[in-house]
């Protein structure tokens, strides 16, 4: 017997008058009507998947339905993102990724969804400073002990990340490179099992978001050696800079953006951009990035039109680097 569920009234009630509306504005208007799944192409319980749920909740608050985060880990996160290309466009599947979407097209020269034009472009989140972490027991007490020991030991020191084209991949490329060393890259499906091993002591060294590792380093359980900004981050305020540390032009900060499948109505779009908008002014998710060592993005920033402006100039700004290095996924 077909016995429609409280949920299911508002849906059944716009579908009955999807004939007299505008397909595209009848689907809008009913919409949220059922449970929304951000994919996140990263393991749990790592930086994405932080950043995501705590996202998903705060819209969901605005949204008035139930935003739930789906893991779909692998392949530096293009399995996740292929995911999200392929889904229905209907605003029920949606994906946080991060600097990686710039860094995917180029490196992947065979993929089975189009990197760019397979999203609408919701908004941008945030952009996280990385920090340089270590297994407790690493012999080291500062940078410069940590850069004489890798150069003496080389291939012998594993460096965690989370595929080709996660910023941990990047982040690790650029400290190889800085210090002319070829270390031992061991990949996971998200730096969140990768830390797991870091204060287990089965791997050596990462670089990852401070939101990953800034309640490990205060707790103690790995060593952090540096941030990879500018300046300073005030939830870790005695951890200098690279810079100050002794490694110069070390630069490196993850911007986050959530998307949909290409296709999504428009009005779908701007609702949820909409609801990202009073996610990330939540007094709840601001004090928490902050104490993560982020901060959300201005409010003008979290919009289709300025998330895809930035999104295509950073893709344009990684080609040349990845074509130089001439190190490709496949
Ligand atoms: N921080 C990871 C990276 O290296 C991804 C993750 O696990 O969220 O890109």
């Amino acid at each position: 017997m077909f016995r429609p569920t409280r949920r299911a009234l508002p849906a059944l009630a716009a579908g009955l008058a999807a004939p007299f509306a505008a397909p595209g504005l009848a689907s809008a208007q009913a919409y949220p009507s059922r449970t929304i799944t951000i994919i996140v192409p990263f393991a749990a319980g790592g930086p994405t998947d932080t950043v995501a749920r705590l996202v998903a909740d705060a819209m969901g608050r605005d949204l008035g339905a139930t935003v739930v985060v789906e893991n779909v880990g692998g392949a530096g996160g293009t399995l996740g993102a292929q995911r999200t290309a392929q889904a229905r466009p209907d605003g029920y599947t949606l994906l946080v990724h991060h600097i990686g979407m710039s860094t995917i097209p180029t490196l992947y020269r065979r993929l089975a969804y189009d990197p760019i034009n397979g999203f609408e472009t919701i908004g941008l989140i945030t952009e996280v400073p990385m920090t340089i972490v270590a297994k407790r027991g690493i012999q080291a007490n500062n940078l410069q002990e940590l850069i004489a020991l890798v150069r003496r030991e080389g291939e012998r020191i594993n460096l965690a990340n989370a595929g080709i084209g996660a910023a941990s991949h990047l982040c690790g490329l650029l400290f190889q490179s800085a210090l002319n060393v070829r270390l031992t890259t061991v990949p996971y499906r998200g730096t969140g099992p990768a830390m797991n091993d870091l204060v287990a002591g089965t791997v050596d060294l990462m670089c990852d978001q401070t939101t990953n590792t800034t309640e490990q380093i205060r707790a103690g359980t790995i060593r952090a050696f540096a941030v990879t900004t500018n300046s300073r981050v005030a939830a870790l305020p005695d951890l200098p800079t690279a810079r100050e540390a002794g490694l110069p032009n070390f630069e490196v900060s993850v911007w986050h953006g959530l998307y949909a499948p290409r296709g999504t109505p428009a009005e779908i779009v701007n609702r949820l951009s909409r609801a990202l908008q009073v996610a990330l002014r939540d007094p709840a998710l601001v004090r928490r990035f902050a104490d993560l060592g982020t901060a959300p993005v201005e409010q003008d920033k979290a919009t289709p039109a300025a998330h895809r402006r930035f999104w295509e100039a950073d893709v344009a700004r990684w080609r040349p680097i990845i074509q130089a290095a001439g190190q490709f996924a496949d």
